[in-house]
C-alpha cells in the first residue's frame, strides 16, 4: 500500500507540475476545477439513488425505496440539525435509518452509499431474532457492508447508468474514492501502529516521546509529501484523530474491512450477480457466526498476506488507469 500511495502522490505531483508535492497540494483538484455537484436538492439525491441500488440489486433498491417511503432517510442539512453522518436502527420496528447533512458535495454520495451499505446489512438481518448477539457484527465486518456498497454501487454513479453525474464527472468522482482507498491504508497502519505503543509502553505518557513515535511511524508509512519545514504540523496530524484518545484500539477495523470490501468488489467484476447474492448472505449472517466464516459467507477471506494485498493494490491501480485513460 504504501508504495502504490507513492506512486499516486507522484502522479499528482507531475500533473500539478510541481517540484516538491507540499500538504496543501494533496487535498486539491490536481487541475484547479471547482468541485463536482453529484445533486441539487434532497428528492435527487434520494430518487437516483433509487435507481444507484436497483441497477446493484433489485432487492436492494426496494429496501432503499421502503426507506424512502417510510421517512426513514434524513438526508438534508438545515437549520438547527445536528451535525454528522450515520446508520442506526429502530430494533424493534426492524428498520434501519440514516442521518446525515448533506449539501450537494461529492463526499455526500460516498456517505449516502455507504451507510445504506448499513442499512442494508440492518434488512438482511432483523429477522436474526436475538437482538444483543445475532444482529449487527463487529466493525470488520459491519464495515464491509457499507465499504463494499461504495464500490458495488460506484459504477452506477453516472448520469447514464441512471446515477448522479456527467461523464466527466463520473470519471473524476471514481478517481478520487479510488485514490483515497489507496491514502487510507498508510494513515491506518500508523494511528494503529501509534495507539499500541501509546497504550502499552510506559513512555507513551510523555508529550513529547508520543510527538517524536508519531513523526517516526509517519515517516515509515507516508511517502511522497514534502514537510520540509512543517515538522509541528506533520506530528500534529493525530491530534485530529478521536480514536486515539476516546477509542483505544480502534481504527485498524476499517482497514481490515476495507481489503474485504476490495475482495467483494474484485468477485463483483467478474459475476455481479453471485457476488451481491453472497455478501447479502453473508450480511443476513449478522454476529451468528465468527468472522472468518462471515467472510467465507461473503465469498472473501481473511487475509492479510502480501499476495492477496497486492493483488488488490493491482485491480485499484488498473481501475484508475482505466478512467484516467
Ligand atoms: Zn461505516
Amino acid at each position: 500500500m504504501v508504495p502504490a500511495a507513492a506512486r499516486l502522490l507522484k502522479r499528482r505531483q507531475q500533473q500539478m507540475r510541481l517540484d516538491a508535492l507540499r500538504p496543501w497540494d494533496v487535498g486539491v483538484d490536481a487541475e484547479g476545477r471547482p468541485p463536482v455537484r453529484p445533486f441539487e436538492s434532497a428528492t435527487e439525491f434520494v430518487d437516483r439513488g433509487v435507481s444507484v441500488f436497483n441497477r446493484v440489486d433489485p432487492e436492494l433498491g426496494r429496501y432503499f425505496q421502503t426507506m424512502q417511503q417510510e421517512g426513514l432517510l434524513d438526508l438534508e442539512s438545515r437549520r438547527g440539525k445536528a451535525p454528522g453522518g450515520y446508520m442506526t436502527d429502530l430494533p424493534r420496528k426492524k428498520r434501519p435509518l440514516i442521518f446525515m447533512n448533506a449539501a450537494g458535495v461529492a463526499d455526500d454520495l460516498v456517505t449516502l452509499v455507504h451507510e445504506a451499505g448499513h442499512a442494508f446489512q440492518g434488512f438482511e438481518q432483523f429477522d436474526n431474532n436475538l437482538l444483543f448477539c445475532q444482529r449487527w457484527p463487529g466493525m470488520e465486518m459491519a464495515e464491509v457492508g457499507s465499504m463494499a456498497m461504495e464500490l458495488l454501487s460506484a459504477p452506477y454513479w453516472a448520469r447514464s447508468a441512471g446515477g448522479y453525474y456527467s461523464e466527466e464527472d463520473y470519471r473524476r468522482a471514481r478517481i478520487d474514492h479510488l485514490e483515497r482507498i489507496i491514502l487510507f491504508f498508510p494513515h491506518c497502519a500508523t494511528v494503529d501502529a501509534f495507539q499500541h505503543w501509546i497504550y502499552t509502553d510506559p513512555a507513551g505518557s510523555d508529550a513529547e516521546a508520543r510527538d517524536r513515535e508519531w513523526l517516526r511511524l509517519r515517516k515509515r508509512f507516508e511517502e511522497g509529501i514534502d514537510y520540509d519545514g512543517l515538522e509541528a504540523e506533520w506530528i500534529a496530524r493525530w491530534y485530529q484523530q478521536i480514536h486515539i484518545f476516546e477509542v483505544p484500539f480502534y481504527y485498524i477495523e476499517y482497514g481490515i474491512a476495507q481489503l474485504g470490501a476490495l475482495q467483494v468488489w474484485r468477485n463483483a467484476l467478474k459475476d455481479q450477480s453471485g457476488t451481491v447474492a453472497a455478501y447479502r448472505k453473508a450480511l443476513g449472517l449478522g454476529s451468528t457466526r465468527p468472522l472468518p466464516e462471515l467472510y467465507e459467507a461473503a465469498g472473501i477471506k481473511l487475509a492479510f498476506d502480501a499476495q492477496t494485498i497486492g493483488e488488490l493494490v493491482s485491480l485499484v491501480e488498473e481501475e484508475l488507469e482505466r478512467l484516467e485513460g
